[in-house]
């Protein structure tokens, strides 16, 4: 802040254009929930307490430091003004101008892109807007704010506008700490000048605003305030839970799951928690960073406190924690080596993943809506071994060959298998749609065994955290030597087939393909393609390099094994071409880059482009001296 606002306060300011955007808005909208502003008004009076009591933590030197921390709403219905004040921590001339006039309100920017739009329902999103401060003006005639910061040495200010282009500031005469907004109310906003809809207003969008309302002379609060957490769960209706989750974020999404524990032992605890439906934090919600909301003994530690959950894969849990049993002064550095601290993480954490499993039992369509939003941090948190006794191995969900379109689990899975299946299989690939051509998938489709897709990218470190489940070891369908259990029918392998024909079938291959391949054989077992690759033993897993190969292109491939289906056609027809017909080379060439495609193992599949045109020539070619 260079100028001291206060020195050229006789002079008008004008206000950020986009400000005066956001405001001609406001000003000349048919918005009909116009009461939304006194919820902004008071959510702010709310913040600055919450500064205010913050700084009393650290600090004697205030203002009026004895003062009640609250929020007063007076009306004069003759002169049909509405004014509201707070105890707040209060401006002085330069922070007035600055936050009502020269930096941008926070969401202006957001409201204006969707104005621009030309929503034609703009007048629905004011209201889930937080537009702040400047939505009073959709009632306003003037408004006047008169502030003394909690700083000594500040002196008191005023901030006058009639929303127009400018603002002024001048010097007040305040003596307590706090700010007050005086709204002269336009003719047709009277409504907001009487008690009993001030009342309903309050009671609707700032009932647990921490911090007592008080209206006119009543000495009762008009707000609850009351920590919904601390009630017992029994006496708390859905409906109460939707209304506080939607007062303390202001998310218009109702939340996944709720949670609500009042614990006495080992620790005493009250929480009340909350999965967002949506993975984005509302831009504009009340909630302006990941962490709960802290309290020791009522008392607020910490607005967003971050050590009460595991950030790797419960940072999108919102909601409030209350315990008796954290000392008052705990400070932000002991929080995390505070042995209270470490115990509530754990009870919240293991409460967690309870409910998440308690709602994938109950309501498995509300958790597919959870696993869709969230699962990329339990994935997360798995691949990063951040899951060591397992406990989120459960929570996993997958696509699969028989359920393409559904979520299932590893334990869906193993119920859906025969008794004599010990494994679990999966196949790696892009996208279920891609691994459905896979030629990996055959013998389990023929036999309707299910194998999980793992599609996502993090997949291919996930199956790496678990060689095992329940006793199950999880199998690549892409692996060399697939023991699959024994089938009762005549299936017999391509190996037993083996005849002179093969043998030259093989010999053809080795010699076309040469060190691209570690070895060329008959596939183990009956295959719809002309043929596929499985990974050598011991060569590094498939999975590992697709990552591999996304971070370097230049990795080496390990050598794939090459297993045939001497009875496709086209390998039958091989064998009826000359050895040395270029063709045949080109033929066997192209299949062996067509199968490093389908296993998405192709270095630079562009590549495969002038080899297809220069086969279709030869075809063409042939085609017209026939
Ligand atoms: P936002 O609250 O989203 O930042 P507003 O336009 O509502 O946007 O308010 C702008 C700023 O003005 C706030 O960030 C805050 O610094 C300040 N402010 C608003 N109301 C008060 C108040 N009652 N007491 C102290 N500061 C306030």
């Amino acid at each position: 802040m260079s100028q001291p606002v206060s020195e050229i306060h006789a002079q008008p300011l004008p206000f950020k254009a986009e400000t005066r955007q956001l405001l001609n808005i406001l000003i000349h909208s048919l918005y009909t929930e116009r009461e939304v502003f006194l919820r902004e008004l008071i959510s702010n009076a709310s913040d600055a307490l919450t500064r205010l009591h913050f700084e009393t933590l650290i600090n004697r030197d205030i203002v009026n430091p004895e003062a009640e921390l609250a929020i007063w709403i007076e009306i004069n219905p003759q002169q049909r003004i509405l004014i509201i004040r707070d105890s707040g921590i209060g401006m002085n001339a330069d922070e007035l101008a600055q936050n009502l006039g020269i930096i941008a309100h926070s969401g202006a920017k957001a409201f204006l892109e969707a104005a621009q739009k030309g929503d034609a329902k703009l007048n629905d999103i004011i209201g889930q807007f937080g537009v702040g401060f400047y939505s009073a003006f959709m009632v306003a005639e003037k408004i006047e704010v008169e502030s003394r910061s909690y700083r000594p040495n500040d002196t008191p200010a005023r901030w006058i506008s009639a929303g127009e282009d400018t603002f002024i500031i001048e010097p007040a005469d305040k003596s307590e700490r706090g700010t007050t907004i005086k709204i002269h109310l336009k003719e047709d906003a009277v409504e907001f000048c009487d008690e009993k809809r001030l009342r309903q207003i309050i009671k609707k969008h700032s009932d647990y605003i921490p911090y007592p309302i008080y209206i006119g002379s009543d000495k009762e609060p008009a707000n609850r305030r009351t920590s919904l957490w601390r009630q017992p769960p029994h006496q708390v209706g859905e409906e109460e839970y939707r209304d506080f989750y939607r007062q303390f974020t202001l998310d218009f999404q109702d939340p996944l799951l709720k949670l609500h524990l009042a614990i006495d032992a080992p620790v005493q605890l009250y929480a009340l928690l909350y999965i967002p439906a949506s993975p984005e934090r509302t831009p504009l919600g009340l909630r302006k960073e990941e962490g709960l909301k802290l309290y020791a003994r009522k008392v607020l530690i910490q607005e967003y406190c971050k050590d009460l959950l595991p950030a790797a894969f419960l940072h999108f849990v919102d909601g409030v924690v209350d315990s008796e049993d954290l000392p008052l002064n705990v400070s932000r550095e002991s929080i995390q080596s505070n042995r209270v601290m470490a115990q509530i993480k754990r009870i919240l954490t293991n409460k967690i993943i309870d409910s998440l499993k308690t709602l994938a039992k109950e309501k498995p369509e509300e958790y597919n809506r959870f696993w869709v939003a969230h699962g990329r941090s339990i994935r997360e948190a798995i691949a990063a071994e951040a899951d060591l006794d397992t406990s989120l191995q459960p929570l996993l969900r997958f696509h699969s060959l028989n359920h393409p379109q559904d979520w299932i689990s590893l334990e869906d899975y193993l119920m859906k298998s025969p008794a004599n299946q010990t494994c679990i299989y999966y196949l790696i690939g892009d996208s279920p749609k891609s691994l459905e051509n896979s030629p990996h998938l055959e013998i389990f489709r023929s036999r309707g065994m299910d194998v999980l897709f793992m599609t996502d990218p993090l997949d291919p470190f996930v199956v790496l955290r678990i060689p095992r489940y329940n006793g199950h070891d999880l199998v690549n369908a892409a692996g060399e030597d697939l023991k699959l259990p024994k089938e009762g029918s005549a299936e017999t392998s391509q190996a037993a087939s083996s005849n002179e024909q093969s043998n030259e079938l093989i010999q053809r291959f080795k010699q076309a393909l040469g060190e691209e391949v570690s070895d060329v054989r008959l596939s183990s077992h009956p295959l719809h393609a002309p043929l596929r690759l499985v990974m050598p033993q011991g060569a590094l897993q498939p999975e590992v390099q697709k990552v591999y190969r996304l971070l370097n292109q230049n990795f080496e491939l390990p050598k794939p094994i090459l297993e045939l289906n001497p009875q496709h056609p086209i390998c039958m027809s091989m064998l009826q071409i000359p050895p040395d017909s270029p063709i045949l080379q080109k033929t066997i060439d192209l299949l062996y880059q067509n199968a490093l495609l389908v296993e998405g193992l192709h270095p630079n599949p562009s590549e495969l482009a002038p080899h297809i045109q220069e086969l279709i020539q030869l075809a063409l070619e042939r085609t017209s001296y026939e």
